[in-house]
C-alpha cells in the first residue's frame, strides 16, 4: 500500500459527494472534498437577498434514517447538527377546476379524499400501497445501496424485478389498480422528482410512495441549506478537508490508476479518487486525456437524460397563509404535457408547475411579515430544445408569476420584492450538467442499476462515482444511497 491508498478525492460537494465524503473519513481514509463554486450543496445550493433564503433545489426531505446513518457513523447525533422539521400535508395537488388533494400520512384523510373522487379507488389505493411497499423493500432497502458492477448482479435481480413487474411504467401501474384520472395524477407525479417520465419510468419508482409514507416528509429547520451545512461539518469535525472555489481540471492518470487530480494547475495526489461531477463532465472534462475518458463520454452521450427544470425563486413583501409548504400545480394537461417535455423540441403553450413555500413550515426563510418561494416546471432538456434561455428565460418568468397570481398568489407581482431564475443554460454552466439535465441520465429500466453509470470504473481500478448519474440515481435518498454503495467499494478496495 502507497501512502497515498488511505487519501482520497471527492470531486463535487452534493449531497452525494459530502455523504461520501463522511463516510471515507469516518473510516480513517484521510479525504479531501473539492466543490467548484463558492457553496457547497450542487443542486441544494442556497441564495440569499434582502433577508430571504432561497434553497436552490432539493425540499423534500425523505427517508430521514439514511442521513441520521451518517451522523451515527461519526458516532454523532444528526439533531446536534440540524433539526428536521416534520411537513404536513406532504404535498397539496391542484387542479384548475379548483379542486385539491391532500397528500398526508393520514390513512382516514386519504381514504375521505379518495372516497370523494371516486369510491372504488379505496380499496384500489390499498392494493396499489401494498405494492408500492413491496417494490420499497425490494428496490430500496434491498438493492439501493448495492452497486451493479457486473451483469450477473442484474440477472440475479431479474427474478424479483420480473415479479413485481418493472417493465411497466408507473402510470401503467397505477392505472391497474386506480381508475380515476386526478387520482392516477396523484400517485404517479413522484418519478419526475427523480427526473422520470411517469409514463416510461420503470414502476419500480413507485416505491417512493410508500418511502414517504414510512418515514414522513421533512424540512430542515433554516431550509435544505443547513442540512447541507450541518453535513458539511460533520465531515470537518471528523476530521475532512473541504476546499471550495475549487473546480478539478483533470483527473492525473499513472499506470493506468487514477494518481491525482488538478485544481487551480496543481496536481494533488491521492490513493483513490471519486467523482460527484455530472458523469458526462467527469469523462469527457475531467478524463478527456485518456481513451478510457473519450470512450466512455461517447457511450454516455448516447443515453438518454432527464428533463432540464426552469426554476423562479422569488421573496414576497406579505405572508402567504393560504399556501402548503409543497403544492404541485397541475396545467390543463398531463399526459400530453409530461409527452412534451420528455420529447418535444419546443416550451409548450401550458406548464405544470411546483410551488414551494417554506414559511409555512419555517418562517425564518423570510424577513417578518414576508414569505419565500420558488417555483419550477419542468422543461425540455438542451439536446431537445436548443433554446436562447436568455431570451425565453423572462418571458416564461413572467408567464408563472402570472399564472400564480390569478390562480394561487393574489397581488403576487405587486408584493414582490426580490426575483432571480435558473434556466437550463444554467444547470448546464453552473453545474455541469449534460444539455442542462436536472437529474442526470433518465431513470428508465434500461438505464438503472447496472445499466447505469457503474459505482466504480470499469477501467480504472480506484476511480469511483457517486450522485445522481450512478446507482441508484437522483434525489436525495438516492444519492445518498449511492454513496454507501460507492464507499463501500473504495474500503474494500483501500
Ligand atoms: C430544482 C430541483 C429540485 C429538486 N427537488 C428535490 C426534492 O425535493 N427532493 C429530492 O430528494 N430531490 C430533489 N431534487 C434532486 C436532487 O436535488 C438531486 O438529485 C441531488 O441533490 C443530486 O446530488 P448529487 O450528489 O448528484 O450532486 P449535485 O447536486 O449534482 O452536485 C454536484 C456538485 O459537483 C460539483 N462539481 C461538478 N464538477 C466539478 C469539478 N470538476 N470540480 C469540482 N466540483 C465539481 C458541482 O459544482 C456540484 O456542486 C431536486 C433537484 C432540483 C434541480
Amino acid at each position: 500500500m502507497t501512502s497515498s491508498s488511505k487519501t482520497a478525492a471527492v470531486i463535487g460537494a452534493g449531497f452525494g459527494g459530502i455523504a461520501l465524503a463522511i463516510r471515507l473519513q469516518a473510516a480513517g481514509v484521510q479525504t479531501t472534498l473539492f466543490e467548484a463554486r463558492d457553496k457547497p450543496g450542487g443542486r441544494a445550493y442556497v441564495y440569499e437577498d434582502q433577508g430571504f433564503t432561497f434553497d436552490a433545489g432539493p425540499t423534500v426531505i425523505t427517508d430521514p434514517s439514511a442521513l441520521e446513518e451518517l451522523f451515527a457513523l461519526g458516532g454523532r447525533r444528526m439533531a446536534d447538527y440540524v433539526e428536521l422539521l416534520p411537513v404536513t400535508p406532504f404535498y397539496r395537488l391542484c387542479w384548475e377546476d379548483g379542486t385539491h388533494f391532500d397528500y398526508a400520512n393520514d390513512q382516514e384523510a386519504l381514504d375521505r379524499q379518495i372516497h370523494a373522487r371516486h369510491p372504488a379507488d379505496v380499496a384500489g389505493y390499498r392494493r396499489f400501497l401494498a405494492y408500492s411497499q413491496a417494490v420499497f423493500e425490494e428496490g430500496y432497502l434491498k438493492l439501493g445501496t448495492v452497486p451493479f458492477l457486473n451483469f450477473r448482479s442484474m440477472v440475479q435481480a431479474g427474478p424479483q424485478l420480473a415479479k413485481l413487474q418493472a417493465w411497466r411504467s408507473v402510470y401503467s401501474m397505477v392505472s391497474k389498480f386506480i381508475a380515476d384520472e386526478k387520482l392516477r395524477q396523484v400517485f404517479s407525479f413522484h418519478s419526475l422528482l427523480v427526473g422520470g417520465n411517469p409514463f416510461a419510468t420503470s414502476s419500480i419508482y413507485a416505491l417512493i410512495h410508500a418511502l414517504e409514507r414510512k418515514w414522513g416528509v421533512w424540512f430542515p429547520r433554516g431550509g435544505t441549506g443547513a442540512l447541507v451545512r450541518g453535513l458539511l461539518r460533520l465531515f470537518e469535525d471528523l476530521g475532512g478537508t473541504v476546499r471550495l472555489n475549487a473546480p478539478v481540471e483533470r483527473i492525473e492518470l499513472s499506470n493506468g490508476r487514477a494518481s491525482a487530480v488538478v485544481v487551480h494547475g496543481q496536481a494533488l495526489p491521492f490513493g483513490q479518487v471519486a467523482s460527484n461531477g455530472d458523469v458526462v463532465h467527469t469523462y469527457e472534462q475531467l478524463l478527456g486525456h485518456a481513451p478510457r475518458g473519450v470512450a466512455e463520454a461517447k457511450r454516455l452521450k448516447s443515453r438518454r437524460f432527464s428533463m432540464s427544470l426552469f426554476v423562479v425563486h422569488f421573496g414576497l413583501s406579505t405572508p402567504q397563509p393560504q399556501l402548503a409548504h409543497h403544492t404541485v400545480c397541475f396545467g390543463p394537461r398531463y399526459r400530453e404535457l409530461i409527452h412534451d417535455i420528455f420529447h418535444g423540441s419546443a416550451l409548450a403553450d401550458d406548464f405544470s408547475l411546483y410551488l414551494h413555500a417554506p414559511c409555512a413550515t419555517d418562517p425564518s426563510l423570510a424577513p417578518p411579515g414576508c414569505s419565500s418561494h420558488y417555483v419550477l416546471a419542468p422543461v425540455p432538456h438542451l439536446g431537445q430544445a436548443p433554446l436562447d434561455w436568455k431570451i425565453e428565460g423572462p418571458l416564461l418568468r413572467d408567464r408563472i408569476l402570472a399564472y400564480l397570481e390569478q390562480r394561487y398568489i393574489p397581488n403576487l407581482r405587486q408584493d414582490l420584492v426580490t426575483c432571480r431564475i435558473f434556466t437550463p443554460a444554467d444547470f448546464k454552466t453552473e453545474l455541469s450538467a449534460h444539455l442542462g439535465s436536472a437529474f442526470s441520465l433518465e431513470p428508465l429500466l434500461t438505464q438503472s442499476a447496472w445499466f447505469r453509470s457503474h459505482n466504480r470504473d470499469d477501467v480504472i481500478p480506484n476511480l469511483y462515482i457517486v450522485g445522481a448519474g450512478t446507482h441508484p440515481g437522483a434525489g436525495v435518498p438516492g444519492v445518498v444511497g449511492s454513496a454507501k454503495a460507492t464507499a463501500g467499494l473504495m474500503l474494500e478496495d483501500a
